[in-house]
């Protein structure tokens, strides 16, 4: 218990209520809830580090693990969930006005300090990106603090391009680069070809000064990890954001466990020298 963040207090296992106050869809399966905690006095216990997740709850439903998508300095808690079972199909019907449970905020955050300085390449696949979104609006709050910045990401479809404003605002912002790619586009898609390792040759990166932070499907880390050795990126600079089925999120049901790592308080984000021996063991 004494590992948990102090911004926990005694609270962490009851979830507080939270409004919904916007929703975006993109496509009928993944929509951002823009949620604002009911009791203002509960909004500082919500502070989070950009890579943070909370805990979201229907009552008498179930409770989902959710990054944290938004910015952190806005006080606004976006959530970008994609619809796949029991609980997100009835948060999906939810509309703003309604209200969710929402515990947290859990796990470690990007390591946004060590990064200053450097050059910082993101690498992100579909709704991979979520986790991450926080973590580059916080770099470009502070723009002068980090080095080139590089958004590498990939989408099986059109359709599945979530935050597209933001990317093209990010696209704007000074040695910043804003990479996308499609696997299966249409006659529409106007951005590259392929899936997101291919964009790699793409980009000069300086691996003496460069940091990873990667999410999506766990074979695109994998092969990432590797292409990204093979340009000479260590894996002690490169971290990913795991996702595991997920219960008590404090590191006490271990449903989460990865060999002797929670994610849920050890992670989610890792560095990936840590976790290699368990990330190739399928089934873990
Ligand atoms: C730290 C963390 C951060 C996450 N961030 C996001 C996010 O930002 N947006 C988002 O849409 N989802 C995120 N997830 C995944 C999300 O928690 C699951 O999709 C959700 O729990 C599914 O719940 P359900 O009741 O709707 O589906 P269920 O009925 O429980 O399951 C439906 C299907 O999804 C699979 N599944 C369930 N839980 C997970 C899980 N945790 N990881 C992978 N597969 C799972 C099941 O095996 C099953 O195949 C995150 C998970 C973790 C651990």
């Amino acid at each position: 218990m004494s590992s948990l963040p102090s911004t926990h207090g005694s609270g962490f296992l009851v979830p507080a209520q939270a409004e919904i106050v916007g929703k975006h869809s993109f496509g009928p399966d993944i929509h951002a809830y823009e949620l604002r905690l009911a009791d203002p006095a509960k909004r500082p216990r919500f502070d989070f580090l950009p890579g943070q997740f909370n805990m979201v709850s229907v009552p008498g439903v179930g409770e989902v693990a959710i990054s944290i998508s938004s910015d952190p300095d806005e006080e606004i808690l976006e959530h970008t969930i994609r619809i796949v079972g029991r609980t997100t199909r009835v948060i999906d019907r939810l509309e703003v006005g309604d209200v969710l449970g929402l515990r947290g905020p859990f796990g470690n955050g990007w390591p946004l300090r060590e990064a200053r300085w450097k050059d910082v390449l993101v690498v992100t696949g579909g709704i991979g990106c979520a986790p991450v979104t926080g973590a580059i609006e916080y770099m470009m709050r502070r723009r002068e603090n980090y080095g080139r910045i590089r958004i590498l990401h990939g989408v099986k479809t059109a359709n599945d391009l979530i935050h597209r404003d933001r990317l093209l605002a990010w696209r704007d912002q000074p040695a910043t680069e804003v990479l996308l790619t499609s696997d299966q586009p249409d006659r529409h898609w106007r951005d590259r070809t392929g899936v997101v390792t291919e964009l790699f040759d793409e980009v000069e990166i300086d691996p003496t000064r460069t940091l990873v932070f990667m999410c999506g499907p766990q074979v695109m880390m994998r092969y990432g990890v590797s292409m990204l050795g093979e340009r000479g990126v260590p894996k002690d600079r490169i971290f990913v954001s795991l996702e595991r089925s997920m219960k008590c999120a404090v590191g006490l049901c271990g449903h989460c466990q990865l060999g002797p790592e929670f994610v849920c308080k050890d992670g989610p984000i890792f560095c990936f020298s840590r976790i290699e021996s368990f990330f190739r063991v399928a089934g873990l």
